[in-house]
């Protein structure tokens, strides 16, 4: 049975599709949610260890007194210390425990890593640097040696403590200063501290029986062991050519690494819990001659109209025109026709959908619009959704000669449940002879032995198991972060969160004075991560001048201030549970257990309103701030 509405007629049985959507959820929700996987800790924490540096570094512990000091030098750290040089602010340190700048793109270099949001968004201040990327969508070498750009623009590498790890920050009241030590024995006073740790930083790997048991060799995506395979991030993995190697995983890393590992393993099983989507990616070298005419403002300008489209917000044209780009203009470009001013869509990704003239009636008033308007929008976007998935289903039939393995291939829940992904050659690395699937059908491996991987009764001896299992979500902060925070009174950041996430504005906490955070929550989820983290510094350069200006040395979200912001994360986001518990579980949905706080969630008016928002607010007046002097 076709289903039909009033502007596409589709070609699917959409009760058939929403069953088997449940269906697929279901088999795979489990109790223990968060706690299948494992700390990397203990015996286990060589999975941490950096590849990338020479054994042996040492230096001399540093005791020192200083303005800012900023943990983090990935994208977040480097954006806070630039914004904040650009406001005449230079007394900084940045500690990173990598041995150079770039955070994420620092640790995943393995073979094919590369970015899938436009590079034209995705690196930022490229006005201000000049560079050109060569292609649309970046890779990692290239974004890794962009990081090396901006340090040198802005004196980084002067800042920096890199190999460096903190170990704590505790608030001393007397002096105003965070006391700050690390695992160099550093003790350094820093009259501010910017959180700049990374929401994907810990990597993790599945508690099942044997984990520890294995004796071959293996490795997490996120620290790729080049001299055991060969090659580089751009492939030529010539070092496996006689070897047995096993995958876990098949989530944005896997899609990427696995077709090198097939061109170069003598044999892969790639053990698939749950399929991602793929769609086509179409990379494209970049015209130097375009971007050279692009107006003052350019990058601002695109940044802003792909995030207003992943959030269905009205705009002019499509700059960037992509997958991404596409899968939401079909979403959502129908509701517009109908409403072109009014309607708002909450939350990319999360399939919220809200009118927000219908939010500013009231309570009551809101609840029966809702309940009449929602409906319709909900089931449109839902249908929409499944006609973008059943071609993503499709692709997997076009490029897999294998019948069955094309089947396993196909996901089967909405496209935003989980973290899209776009390849032209993922797919077909399953023609290779090669290379397996092993689907779990959605239940994951049984156990490692001695040898290898067993699924399904049957044990697959290799001589490499690599981890494509991803990182911590949804933990603790302070283990996520790997240090204590310790504000006024010894409080703790796990202490004070343990009920849910109080923050204000997603930056400060009450309790934390002269501290900000840059990402838990309670501030904007957007699809170019570097572009929250360029707002942040930019409103942390607001603050810390008018701090300097005041001649401020404590500044403190007020209790007030607090309360209200996360009421008002609470009253905007709605509509994310409900889809959420729809969708298969994984870090989207706190592995399908959507019981999270409600204040937990991003600012449910998307990243532009968001953005918006805290441009007003920059007014020198630093409203819900305590400044003394
Ligand atoms: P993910 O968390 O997305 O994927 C982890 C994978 O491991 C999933 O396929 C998961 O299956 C699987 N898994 C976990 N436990 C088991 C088990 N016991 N048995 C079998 N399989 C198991 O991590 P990634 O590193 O792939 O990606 C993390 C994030 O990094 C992405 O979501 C994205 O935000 C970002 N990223 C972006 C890229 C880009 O721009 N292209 C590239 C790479 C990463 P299941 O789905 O069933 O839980």
């Amino acid at each position: 049975m076709s289903v039909t509405d009033t502007h596409n007629a589709y070609d699917f049985d959409a009760d058939v599709l929403r069953d088997k959507y449940r269906a697929e959820r279901d088999k795979r929700v489990r109790d223990d949610g968060n706690d299948q996987y494992l700390e990397v800790k203990g015996d286990f924490s060589h999975y941490v260890d950096d590849p990338y540096v020479e054994k042996g570094f040492d230096r001399d512990a540093l005791t020192e007194e200083l303005e800012v000091l900023v943990i983090g030098g990935g994208f977040g750290g480097m954006l806070a210390a630039a914004r904040l040089i650009e406001q005449g602010i230079t007394d900084i340190k940045i500690i990173e425990k990598g041995g150079g700048f770039g955070g994420t793109w620092y640790w995943n270099r393995y073979p094919g890593a590369s970015c899938d949001i436009e590079s034209y968004v995705y690196l930022p201040m490229l006005e201000e640097t000049g560079f050109v990327p060569r292609q649309k969508y970046t890779d990692a070498p290239e974004t890794l040696a962009y990081c090396q750009v901006l340090a040198e623009k802005f004196g980084l590498n002067d800042l920096a403590l890199m190999q460096t790890e903190v170990v704590s920050t505790e608030w001393d009241e007397a002096t105003c200063r965070w006391t700050v030590t690390t695992n160099r024995q550093d003790n350094l006073k820093a009259r501010y501290v910017v959180h700049s740790n990374g929401p994907l930083n810990r990597p993790k790997l599945p508690a099942i029986k044997g984990i520890g048991d294995y004796k071959g060799h293996t490795f997490h995506t996120s620290r790729w062991d080049y001299d055991y395979t060969g090659g580089n991030s751009h492939g030529g993995l010539d070092k496996l050519a006689d070897k047995r190697v096993a995958i876990i995983g098949t989530g944005a890393t896997a899609v990427q690494c696995v077709p090198h590992l097939g061109a170069g393993a003598k044999e892969l099983f790639v053990f698939q819990r749950t399929p991602s989507s793929i769609s086509v990616r179409n990379n494209q070298p970049t015209d130097p001659d375009w971007l050279g005419t692009q107006k003052s403002g350019w990058q601002n300008e695109r940044r802003t109209n792909f995030e207003s489209l992943m959030t269905g917000a009205p705009v002019k044209e499509d700059l960037v025109s992509d997958g991404w780009t596409e899968a939401f203009r079909r979403l959502f470009g129908q509701l517009r026709d109908e409403a072109p001013s009014k309607l708002k869509i909450a939350g990319w990704a999360l399939g919220g959908a809200f009118d927000k003239n219908m939010y500013q009636l009231g309570p009551k008033q809101y609840l029966m619009n809702k309940a009449m308007k929602h409906m319709d929008i909900e089931r449109k976007i839902e249908l929409a959704d499944m006609a973008n998935m059943e071609r993503v289903r499709a692709r997997a039939d076009e490029m897999v000669q294998d019948k069955a393995t094309a089947e396993s291939l196909k996901p089967y829940y909405r496209q935003f449940c989980k973290r899209p992904c776009f390849h032209d050659e993922y797919l077909k690395a399953y023609n290779l002879p090669n290379v397996h699937l092993v689907d779990t059908d959605g239940q994951g491996i049984d156990e490692f032995t001695e040898n290898g991987v067993v699924f399904g009764g049957k044990e697959y001896e290799v001589d490499c198991i690599i981890f494509a299992t991803g990182f911590e979500v949804g933990t603790d902060y302070s283990r996520r972060a790997g240090y204590g925070i310790s504000g006024v009174d010894g409080l703790t950041v796990s202490e004070k969160w343990s009920n849910g996430l109080s923050t204000f504005h997603g930056m400060h906490a009450k309790g934390f004075p002269n501290c900000f955070f840059f990402g838990p929550a309670q501030s904007a989820f957007t699809a170019t991560y570097t572009f929250s983290l360029d707002e942040n510094g930019i409103h942390l350069a607001h603050i810390l001048s008018e701090a300097k200006k005041r001649g401020a040395t404590r500044i403190e979200a007020s209790a007030e201030a607090e309360a209200a912001w996360v009421q008002t994360i609470i009253d905007k986001a709605r509509l994310t549970a409900d889809f959420q518990s729809t969708c298969t579980p994984g870090y989207y949905n706190n592995e399908g257990h959507v019981n999270v706080a409600p204040q937990n969630n991003f600012y449910g008016g998307g990243p532009i309103e968001f953005f918006k928002l805290m441009k007003k607010w920059r007014n020198g007046k630093l409203e819900g701030l305590e400044v003394r002097n």
